[in-house]
């Protein structure tokens, strides 16, 4: 599955175009339709799109597709802008669609000059009785015999919006019986009487897709045109339409879509998840929208490795989830800065260390750095805050944390020895005591004494509060995007919210955005929400594949 970087098909393609002199330099596009926010499977074309001309000389222009007035919004356009921006390309270009309206509006009326193309009074019931199927023959309009001059006529009484919604259409006039269905004398122009987001009410006639988007990339001298498999019958006629209007030839190519297990790249259906209120918002962490992940923590880096990683594919294929999340471990493991935080505390007591004394000790910003990063001081005393999970009364077999009589070491501190612990009525543990060898001490260890296990800690006199928010993946099955009623399959665990837990001191400086590695616990950025009054951390990973045995199941 995994291609090598650059040598995709479509690389191979503009390779074998330059080595023959046919371009001097690549220009591609980005063109979302401004009805959504982006998703995972946008950052892949965006990754693609972009990685080429940054790998073959050109440029990347981004337009926005915006020729339905009725479904797109500024707030979308934003959103994209900044996504693209965040990952880390840069467009050459801002263009949008609907500034080639006018541009639009000549080509038709130059295929109807030509013969090539009529206004059609039928409805659009009409034109699809008559549309035939893929084995028998469509057949004629009514109107296709229209004149040159009626045509013309019309066509600009539509624009000048003397008729209702629907009531006309402007179709190319190729051939009923095309075995390409799409090739049947294909609607152009609509009538619809809508506001547009940039067009205000200019226009009353709008052109199709098929008549907007080859056309927009020959305008912008496009040389490779990058879309998803769906097009591929639209092929044959974004070249008839090059051809006739005699202008420059883009060339259309087509990769297959990139789905992802456990979530959802539909914007129509993460449009429902925002509006039924499964989610927060677009930007929920849950969300694989670009947004939804930044608000994670997930790094614009591992999003591109995860892309370039998945290559580029003929044929549609699910991709797993579980490699996403490998790729934002990768980077995080590089870049994260280690943390103590204890999320669900018990109270351990170091019953022969002093009380009101306290100490610092040195622990690694990051092993993974040169140096380990430098260290940072953490405070140290006789009560710490530990996890209930690191305390096993009864131990089980291999069990190298704490339990009566074991010894564990206190990550960057002393080794301990539990002695005794305390429970409340209902028997769960409230306190577990120890003692400590004042010889043990990390980086001065001269006990002779190795711990098996080591558990990180904070100390309660230092610790500050935190939410900690845990995510998970949003879906209980590998393929919610196959089921009608997708919203059933939500993950009821997708979020735990911790109101208290506990984190070291340098923690409580951090910043929304800011990431971290919690020693034992996994990867957390601070949300967008955080106040140094209120922090709140988000998960963005486990330290490992905790569904790899769900999967196997
Ligand atoms: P959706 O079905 O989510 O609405 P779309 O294809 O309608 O997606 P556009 O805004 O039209 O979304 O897409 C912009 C570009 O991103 C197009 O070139 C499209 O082919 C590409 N794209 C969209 N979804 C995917 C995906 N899952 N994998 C790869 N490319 C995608
Ligand atoms: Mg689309």
């Amino acid at each position: 599955m995994i291609e090598e970087k650059g040598l995709n098909f479509i690389a191979e393609i503009i390779e074998e175009d330059l080595k023959n002199g046919k371009y001097k330099q690549i220009i591609t596009r980005f063109p979302p339709e401004p009805n959504g926010y982006l998703h995972i499977g946008h950052a892949s074309s965006i990754n693609l799109n972009f990685g080429l001309t940054e790998k073959y000389g050109g440029y990347t222009n981004l337009r926005f597709d915006d020729t339905n007035p009725v479904t797109e919004e500024v707030e979308y356009v934003e959103s994209i802008k900044e996504d693209v921006k965040w990952l880390g390309f840069h467009w050459k270009n801002e263009l949008y669609a609907s500034d080639y309206f006018e541009t639009l509006y000549e080509y038709a009326v130059r295929l109807i000059k030509k013969g090539l193309a009529y206004v059609d009074d039928s409805s659009s019931e009409e034109i699809a009785a008559l549309k035939g199927t893929p084995t028998e023959p469509g057949k004629n309009s009514p109107y296709r015999e229209r004149t040159i001059e009626e045509n013309l006529d019309l066509f600009e009484r539509m624009k000048k919006g003397e008729f209702g919604d629907g009531a006309k259409t402007l179709r190319a006039k190729i051939d009923m019986a095309h075995s390409n269905m799409l090739m049947r004398d294909p609607v152009l122009y609509r009538i619809k009487h809508a506001h547009h987001h940039r067009t205000g009410d200019k226009w009353c006639i709008y052109p199709m897709y098929d008549f907007a988007h080859g056309q927009s990339d020959s305008i912008e001298n496009v040389t490779h045109s990058i879309c998803t498999l769906e097009f591929v019958p639209h092929r044959e006629l974004y070249d008839w339409l090059i051809e006739k209007l005699e202008i420059y030839p883009s060339r259309q190519y087509e990769f297959a879509r990139r789905n992802l297990t456990y979530t959802i790249t539909s914007k129509r259906k993460l449009l429902q998840l925002v509006n039924e209120k499964h989610v927060e918002g677009w930007d929920d962490p849950r969300m694989t929208t670009i947004s939804g992940m930044r608000r994670r923590g997930y790094t614009p880096e591992s999003i591109r490795d995860f892309c370039t990683r998945i290559g580029v594919a003929k044929r549609e294929n699910m991709v797993d989830m579980s490699l996403l999340e490998f790729c934002v471990r990768e980077h995080l493991n590089k870049i994260a800065p280690r943390r103590m935080a204890v999320l669900d505390p018990v109270k351990l007591i170091i019953t022969n260390y002093p009380e009101n004394q306290s100490e610092e000790v040195q622990s690694e910003n990051n092993p993974e750095e040169e140096n380990a990063g430098g260290t940072r001081t953490v405070m140290f005393s006789r009560e710490l805050w530990i996890e209930r999970e690191d305390f096993m009364e009864v131990p089980a077999k291999k069990w190298f944390r704490l339990a009566p009589g074991a010894l564990v070491r206190l990550k960057s501190a002393y080794i301990i020895q539990c002695n005794d612990f305390k429970k409340d009525g209902e028997g769960n543990i409230i306190e577990v005591h120890c003692t400590y060898l004042p010889e043990s001490k990390s980086g001065n260890d001269t006990s002779g004494i190795r711990a098996k296990g080591t558990i990180h800690w904070v100390s309660v006199s230092h610790a500050a509060k935190a939410e900690v928010r845990l995510y998970d993946r949003l879906f209980t099955i590998e393929n919610p995007g196959d089921e009608e009623d997708f919203t059933r399959f939500i993950n009821p665990d997708s979020l735990q919210v911790i109101q208290e837990a506990y984190i070291e001191t340098a923690l409580t400086t951090a910043k929304a955005g800011d990431k971290f590695q919690f020693i034992r616990k996994g990867y957390f950025a601070v949300d967008k929400d955080s106040s140094p009054d209120h922090l709140i951390f988000n998960r963005t990973a486990t330290l490992r594949d905790t569904w790899e045995k769900e999967s196997r199941k």
